[in-house]
């Protein structure tokens, strides 16, 4: 049997890999194990992605950054292994079939002068809203980095910390309801009450349905609104980036950082079971037979496969059992990513050179109710007739990830539910893409004659390629019964498992999904605790 290890990291996505490098830096002997031929899970850049095109760096899952956490990047020295962000600035372009446009970004004052293009009302209330945004940002930001309280068990520590996030939100004073509005809330009542343009409205709103089974009317989406103001891009907060050479940039300089740190990184070792003893984890078994021993083990797999299908369920209590078995992975985003000749010359906003109009997420949604009827389809097992397309360019501000003079385009797709009431998601999926590039055509007319190939990534294809439960791409859907304390499940929130030395690492925990590093970074703290 190889030699012992202090921990095994089980997983190598960024988070995973982010646990691996604090561990090392505490000078722990670590071992990473991945099951695909790269390591950076939904972060990655690959190449491969188009049969017969060649020079395409495609960012296969996710496509932008904002939220990953300056701190790491600054403890990790990941500057000095290549990683490079790109900002985007306008960040969105919301075309609209009557010639119009709206174009959003860092700069407030072209904020005002377009949404006063729809409204001098919205122009006037949006700085406000945004203020509001941020109030609540101020509470939920420092909690990222939290270990958030066992709420059945707080102790003295517990409850200390649950006191001082509830003087913080007392201390917002008249501002506490609609702050837990936002947390708790639908998106749409909150954007009707602010705005009267449905184009500002629609743009905003696509951002709160982002990787969620669910429409803008239903409670829990308001929560996604103030991540726009959250983050930050060197040192600029609320602005989002791309990853120079593709999302990849990051988790290739996060597998460099870990093995100058001297972290073992084994790729294509697919773990089979997780070895206990005695109610403790002792090591991991591959699918090839092969096993490693370690003090700690810690899953970067969302609780599904960590605890339904690593582990032998004798090894666990059965009210954790049956709390893990209730987590939520619907989906019904889909991701199309497409090698184009030409960039989409939009006739609301005429070029087809890169333009700021390609700079940042180019939005396909005229309103809400067009949101609201995508999401009735999904609600009946049916992929969305008109579905709501957000786009990114990424070429137009890094060409470095195609070859000279050719562009790449991700395409965010929602809704195509992971369970279809009729029909193989392998066999619609063809003519599913098809409507989604009609659907651009109509707002950019070169666009389809310019596609050079496409990769289609249904849930069910992200569910194989990452061994995401269900496609959903935050490792279990970001509801509030799913976050904070709750997140994987109430008692559990500590990055700790029922079952000793066994920690979880990855976005199935506080705080979630999304490229933040996040969970890494706590759980490797945690792991560092005495028990
Ligand atoms: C299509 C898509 C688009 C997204 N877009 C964005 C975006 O633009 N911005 C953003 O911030 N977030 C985005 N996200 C979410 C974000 O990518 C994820 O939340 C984040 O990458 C999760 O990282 P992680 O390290 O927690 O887990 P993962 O990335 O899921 O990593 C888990 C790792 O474990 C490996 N693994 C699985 N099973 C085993 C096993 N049995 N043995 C060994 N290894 C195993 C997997 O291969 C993977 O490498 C997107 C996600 C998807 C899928």
């Amino acid at each position: 049997m190889p030699g012992a290890y202090d921990a095994i990291i089980i997983g190598g996505g960024h988070n995973g890999l982010v646990t691996a490098c604090y561990l090392a830096r505490a000078k722990w002997k670590v071992l990473v194990l991945e099951r695909r031929y790269l390591v950076g899970g939904a972060c990655v850049t690959e190449e491969n992605n188009f049969p017969g095109l060649t020079g395409f760096k495609v960012s296969t899952a996710a496509y932008v950054n904002s939220l990953f956490r300056p701190e790491i990047i600054r403890d990790l020295r990941l500057k000095n292994y290549g990683f490079e962000l790109v900002e985007r600035n306008p960040s969105s372009f919301t075309p609209f079939l009557d010639g119009r446009y709206l174009m959003m970004g860092p700069d407030a004052s072209m904020n005002l002068r377009e949404i006063a293009k729809f409204s001098a009302k919205d122009a006037d209330n949006y700085p406000k809203y945004e203020k509001m945004l941020e109030r609540v940002a101020d509470v939920v930001e420092p909690t990222l980095m939290l270990t958030p309280p066992n709420l059945l068990k707080p102790g003295l520590g517990g409850l200390w910390k649950l006191a001082q996030l509830g003087r913080k939100f007392q201390k917002m004073g008249p501002h506490l309801a609609e702050a837990v509005e936002v947390l708790t809330g639908a998106a749409r009542p909150i954007l009707d009450r602010w705005f009267e343009s449905e184009e500002l409205k629609a743009t905003l709103a696509t951002d709160a349905i982002i990787g969620a089974f669910a429409a803008p009317s239903m409670p829990g989406t308001a929560y996604v609104l103030f991540h726009h103001v959250m983050g930050e891009t060197n040192g600029k907060r609320g602005v989002w980036a791309y990853v120079r050479g593709g999302m990849g940039g990051l988790t290739q300089a996060l597998a460099k950082a870990a093995k100058d740190l001297g972290v073992e990184i084994r790729c294509d070792a697919e773990v089979a079971k997780i070895l206990t003893h005695d109610g403790a984890a002792v090591g991991v078994a591959l699918k090839n037979g092969d096993e490693f021993r370690a003090s700690k083990i810690a899953s970067n797999l969302d609780p599904n496969l960590t605890f339904q299908k690593l582990l032998d369920p004798r090894t666990l209590p059965a009210d954790f059992a049956e709390a893990v078995s209730r987590i939520d992975y619907a989906s019904a985003s889909i991701k199309i990513n497409v090698a184009l000749a030409e960039a989409p010359n939009f006739t609301a906003c005429p070029g087809d050179q890169p333009g700021p109009q390609h700079h940042g997420t180019m939005h396909i949604c005229p309103d809400q109710d067009y949101i609201e009827r995508a999401f009735d389809d999904a609600k009946y097992g049916r992929p969305s007739a008109d579905p709501i397309l957000e786009c990114t360019m990424p070429t137009s501000v890094d060409p470095t990830v195609a070859p000279p003079g050719r562009h790449l385009m991700s395409m965010f797709i929602q809704y195509f539910p992971y369970k279809l009431k009729d029909g193989n998601p392998d066999e619609v999926k063809e003519k599913f893409a098809d409507r989604c590039f009609d659907i651009l055509n109509e707002y950019a007319p070169n666009f389809k004659k310019s596609v050079l190939g496409r990769q289609i990534l249904t849930p069910l294809d992200l569910e194989r390629t990452f061994n995401l439960t269900g496609g959903n791409i935050f490792q279990g859907s970001m509801a509030l019964n799913q976050l904070f304390l709750f997140r994987p499940v109430v008692g559990w929130a500590n990055y700790r498992t029922p079952v000793k030395n066994l920690f979880l690492c990855g976005s199935a925990a506080h705080p979630g999904g999304g490229v933040m590093g996040t969970c890494g970074y706590n759980a490797a703290r945690e792991m560092q605790k005495r028990w």
